[in-house]
């Protein structure tokens, strides 16, 4: 679905696409220059769309965007935030995520995310990962990927599970 940020193009195309019997629709094209343009063409378009069908967002994969547009529909994502931020050594937590090469963490033996059951956080301390991506190692990338992946099935597990019991 296309329409840009115009609401009556983003309309015509949803209430066209509707008509036709997909499987899911997939709301793409340009949803505006931040957040709250992306938020605007969600909340505009998700009502012109079939209820029982999956909606969803193409590219868009952060913590806080998803927050704001799960409970207007959508229901599916596909984004390399999650990987890329990893890779950048960024580790995704329930308040956003912690920059594992910053100083704090260079003797933080006590392990790894608080809470965080996935195989990095569960074999290796914060400190271990610190090291490892000032030391430029290969594998830095991989074990934040891990625990950024972990992190992400989650926290849609979570979202799944508070529309089942109606908190969402
Ligand atoms: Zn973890």
């Amino acid at each position: 679905m296309h329409g840009g940020i115009d609401p009556s193009l983003r309309k015509e195309s949803a209430l066209y696409l509707s008509s036709l019997d997909f499987d899911g629709y997939a709301i793409g094209g340009s949803l505006g220059k931040n957040r709250d343009e992306m938020v605007e063409v969600v909340t505009k378009t998700v009502p012109y769309l079939p209820i029982d069908k999956p909606n969803h967002l193409l590219g868009i994969g952060d913590l806080a965007s998803i927050a704001r547009v799960v409970p207007l529909g959508i229901d599916t994502f596909d984004s390399s935030y999650p990987t890329r931020a990893a890779r950048h050594g960024v580790l995704l937590t329930q308040e956003g995520g912690i920059k594992i090469e910053k100083a704090e963490y260079a003797e933080y033996f006590e392990g790894g995310i608080d809470g965080c059951c996935c195989p990095t956080c569960k074999r290796f301390s914060l400190a271990y990962l610190h090291h490892l991506f000032k030391a430029g190692e290969m594998t830095a990338m991989t074990l934040a990927t891990i625990h950024n992946l972990y992190f992400m099935v989650n926290l849609m597990r979570n979202y799944r599970e508070a529309i089942l019991d109606d908190r969402l």
